[in-house]
């Protein structure tokens, strides 16, 4: 039997990536995300949830949908996160500070609390949380960021203590710069707000990793679907950077 697996945030971005390299695999992929749009945007054969990842009874609908058509559900990944506000920390609204907090810890959790039943109940299963290179280092005028992609891999590695007597596998990915729309909406215009090419730009960022450059989704896909496979089954409890080997958290372009 393929295996089943739900992606939030699966509809774009890394996600769709996740998604698109679980199907390649064959397996049957199920898409959670907010944006309808993009949910269209999603091959006819997967199964697509419009959800906010906070929204409890919405994620819980889902989850009953997921368990009444799929019987179970093989692969978690609780991918979906929003940047939040870059700014000095006391220019941070609490209100932002907890938004941040609510798509990228609460979802997290969220998407745990629903499918670990299920994985426990079959004996197995994997979770992979998508958290970031914010989760291992600090990022200055991100506070909310960091602490909430820092809070994930708490999260994952007390998940992994909990279900892993259960046969349930808990990991967390960090992915680096992602090469993309998102990034190039930060490049640009600090290119020209300094005075400097895009290029510049993208260099002086990638010269914080050793490898010199940013990732692509495609590069945290294939983490995630080696994460899920066999081929990782007494990993659990990892945190896995993807991000071409961080080696300084804080480069100024
Ligand atoms: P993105 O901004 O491209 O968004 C991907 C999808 O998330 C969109 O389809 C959007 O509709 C959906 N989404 C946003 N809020 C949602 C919500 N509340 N409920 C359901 N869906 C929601 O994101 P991305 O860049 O692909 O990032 C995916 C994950 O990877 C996030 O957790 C992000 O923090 C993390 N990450 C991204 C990068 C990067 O450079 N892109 C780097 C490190 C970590």
């Amino acid at each position: 039997m393929s295996r089943r697996v739900l992606i939030t945030a699966g509809a774009s971005g890394l996600g769709r990536a996740m998604a698109e390299a679980f199907a390649a695999q064959g397996a049957r992929v199920w898409v959670a995300d907010v944006d309808g749009a993009a949910l269209e945007t999603c091959p006819a054969g997967w199964g697509r949830s419009r959800v906010d990842v906070t929204d409890e009874a919405a994620m819980a609908a889902m989850f009953h949908r997921i368990r009444a058509e799929w019987g179970g559900l093989d692969v978690l990944c609780a991918n979906a996160g929003i940047a939040g506000p870059t700014a000095p920390v006391e220019e941070v609204s609490l209100q932002d500070w907890r938004a941040c907090i609510a798509v990228n810890l609460d979802g997290a959790f969220l998407a745990a609390r629903y499918a670990a039943p299920m994985m426990k109940a079959q004996g197995a299963g994997a979770m992979i949380l998508t958290s970031s290179t914010a989760g291992l280092y600090g990022y200055p005028g991100r506070a909310p960021y960091a602490a909430a992609k820092w809070a994930v891999i708490g999260l994952m590695k007390t998940l992994a203590m909990e279900l892993g007597p259960s046969g349930v596998r808990v990991n967390a990915i960090c992915p680096g710069a992602v090469e993309g729309p998102r990034m190039e909406g930060v490049l640009r215009p600090e290119a020209a707000a300094k005075g400097m090419t895009r290029d510049q730009v993208y260099r002086g960022y990638a010269s914080g990793t050793s490898m010199g450059r940013f990732v692509e989704a495609r590069d945290v896909a294939a983490m995630a679907v080696f994460l899920a496979s066999d081929a990782a089954r007494l990993v659990s409890g990892q945190v896995i950077a993807v991000d071409g080997h961080t080696v300084n958290p804080d480069p100024k372009p």
